[in-house]
């Protein structure tokens, strides 16, 4: 038994709990999975509206380009230069100014004025422009194409700083621990404007002058290679215009994410769907816009963070309870396999062992009977008296054999539900002392001594006599078999005719009584005290079954009591018969 738990517990309940945690783990890497896709989706989204914001100002600087070379188609670049600055703002509304230098390094174009912007624009950034000094410059690789290809970056004497971020996106394959915000990918180059101007005729530059971004489109007309046009964009409208590129956003994303473009202050100025806060300095992903805004950065916020967690966190739990249910489901089927296995094979072993005794009971009675009859056909007996005593052996044995054979049969009809008991009124106190007396020799010539003690007045129930005389003379046979060496048995009949109307026959013995641990298992069919097969008393362990059975039957039960002072009481337990009072 013990090995057929072990192979249940191999074969079954292992292999599933390594099944339960190759689930729950893929359970796990299903979750990364899933977290990398949506983190791949999202950083996508960045990255796709990082690039509309780089072409839109490519578009841009191609529309300065553009609008120069339609002011200079009209006349020639040396009269539009002294008033190219008043003259683009109104064909190009879009830039805060335009400037016009010579390859002399001469600022043709704004001349100084009031105007603070124009102010502001000679003292940072015309120096730079004229080609006095170079400074740090972001170079888009798309914006600076002209006529001699794109700029080769490499060809600059770099300064490559090492820039972080302003903001430190949740997912950002390249934080490190120590610093909390990332490092920037844009890449700074020390030059000159004149070297920027001879590498490509027309280009975006982006610089910082006193930490304030400064975007710039430039163009160098053939109609007058002395000249270089200008202009410095402004950034408020620009600000405004490339909100329109978060309208490219999937209207599909639009329940589940925000976006936002933040300036180089890491402040948002422009929020798709608008009007919802988040905090832009840890958004989930970002994506820097590129050289032709450096620091500025598309940033994705989800609208539910917790809501993914959330989502795992159920999954987890729900697919946990159903491992978990599964688990103990399967445990408790082996379980229950393995006890019902456990009693087919103790039923099947108790019935080998029935068919044993059986046979083994069969065999002395009919072992007997045939030496008898042989010694008394053969005339081998020639006093009559020593005739008589094996004429009455063999007339014993038969019917013992014949009541063993009724067991048998009777527990049969039992087992297929064919027993049937015609009941009529009938006195217990006549019906026990008549087969108790029947039995009486039996048990005295065994040097048994047999005590009884009935009620005057009869006690009336509703029974078959034939099978409740079954039952005592069971219950007395048994007394009489495990009694061992104290030869006493008493019987006595007790009724409770004013409460519950019981009546009861007790059969008591001093023998050693029934182990605890088998008082009821001694009313199962086949079962016999381990004592009992040990002492090679014979039985077949269907006596006692019957007899519940029987009782049952009548409304009534078969009881065990351990004796005070040693031995077993048997109780034969039947409801009193009360007749229906008469009407009148
Ligand atoms: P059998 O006597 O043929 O074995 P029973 O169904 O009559 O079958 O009894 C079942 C078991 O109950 C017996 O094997 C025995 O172990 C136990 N038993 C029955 N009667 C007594 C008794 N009077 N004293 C002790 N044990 C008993």
């Amino acid at each position: 038994m013990k090995k057929l738990a072990l192979v249940f517990a191999v074969a079954v309940i292992l292999p599933s709990l390594v099944l339960a945690g190759v689930a729950l783990r893929s359970l796990r890497n299903e979750q990364f999975r899933l977290e990398r896709q949506r983190f791949l989706l999202y950083q996508d989204v960045c990255d796709r509206l990082a690039r509309r914001a780089r072409e839109f100002l490519t578009e841009q600087s191609q529309q300065f380009t553009w609008k120069t070379e339609t002011l200079l188609l009209h006349e020639p670049p040396a009269v539009v230069a002294p008033d190219f600055s008043e003259r683009l703002k109104t064909n190009y509304p879009e830039a805060a100014l335009g400037f016009v230098v010579d390859l002399q390094g001469k600022l043709l174009n704004p001349t100084p004025t009031d105007d603070a912007e124009v102010k502001r624009f000679i003292a940072q950034d015309a120096n730079f422009l004229r080609g006095l000094e170079t400074a740090e410059v972001y170079l888009p690789e798309s914006a600076t194409s002209g006529q001699n290809g794109p700029l080769p970056k490499a060809g600059f004497p770099s300064s490559k700083k090492l820039e972080t971020r302003k903001i430190a996106p949740q997912r950002s394959p390249g934080r490190s621990q120590t610093n909390p915000l990332p490092a920037s990918k844009l890449t700074v180059s020390e030059t000159g404007f004149r070297e920027l101007v001879e590498a490509s005729g027309e280009g975006l530059l982006a610089r910082f002058v006193d930490n304030k971004l400064r975007v710039l489109f430039w163009y160098h007309s053939r109609r007058n290679p002395n000249l270089v046009f200008g202009a410095k964009l402004s950034l408020g409208g620009l600000k405004q215009r490339l909100a329109t590129v978060l309208d490219d956003l999937e209207p599909a994303l639009r329940g589940d994410v925000v976006v936002a473009l933040l300036d180089d202050n890491a402040e948002p100025f422009a929020v798709r769907p608008s009007a919802y806060a988040a905090n832009w300095r840890r958004p989930f992903v970002a994506s820097e816009i590129g050289e032709e805004l450096p620091r500025w950065e598309v940033a994705l916020c989800l609208r539910d963070p917790a809501g993914p967690a959330r989502g795992a966190q159920s999954l987890k739990w729900t697919l946990g309870l159903l491992i978990f249910v599964l688990v103990v489901t399967i445990g408790a089927g082996s379980w229950l396999i393995v006890t019902d296995m456990r009693r087919q094979l103790a039923a099947a072993r108790q019935k080998t062992d029935f068919v044993s005794n059986v046979s083994h009971e069969f065999q002395t009675p009919l072992t007997s009977i045939k030496m008898f009859s042989e010694l008394l056909a053969e005339g081998r007996i020639p006093e009559s008296e020593k005739q008589q005593s094996y004429l009455h052996i063999i007339a014993a044995e038969a019917s013992r054999l014949s009541r063993m054979l009724d067991q048998v049969l009777d527990f049969s009809r039992l087992e297929r539900g064919e027993q049937k008991y015609t009941r009529r009124p009938c006195d217990l106190v006549s019906l026990a002392r008549d087969s108790v007396e029947a039995y009486r020799p039996q048990l005295e010539s065994g040097g048994f001594e047999l005590r009884c003690h009935w009620p005057e007045t009869a006690v009336e129930v509703l029974a078959e006599p034939d099978a409740i005389a079954q039952v005592l003379l069971n219950l007395l046979s048994n007394a009489e078999k495990y009694s061992k060496g104290a030869k006493e048995i008493e019987l006595s009949l007790e009724s409770d005719l004013n409460h519950e109307g019981w009546a009861e026959v007790q059969v008591k013995d001093r023998g050693p009584g029934v182990p605890r641990s088998s008082e009821e298992r001694i009313f199962e069919k086949f079962y016999r005290a381990d004592d009992s097969l040990s002492s090679g008393i014979p039985g077949s362990g269907l006596g006692l079954t019957l007899a519940r059975e029987i009782a049952r039957a009548h409304g009534g039960d078969v009881l065990y009591r351990s004796r005070e002072g040693g031995g077993s009481c048997f109780v034969l337990r039947l409801p009193v018969f009360r007749h229906e009072p008469a009407t009148p």
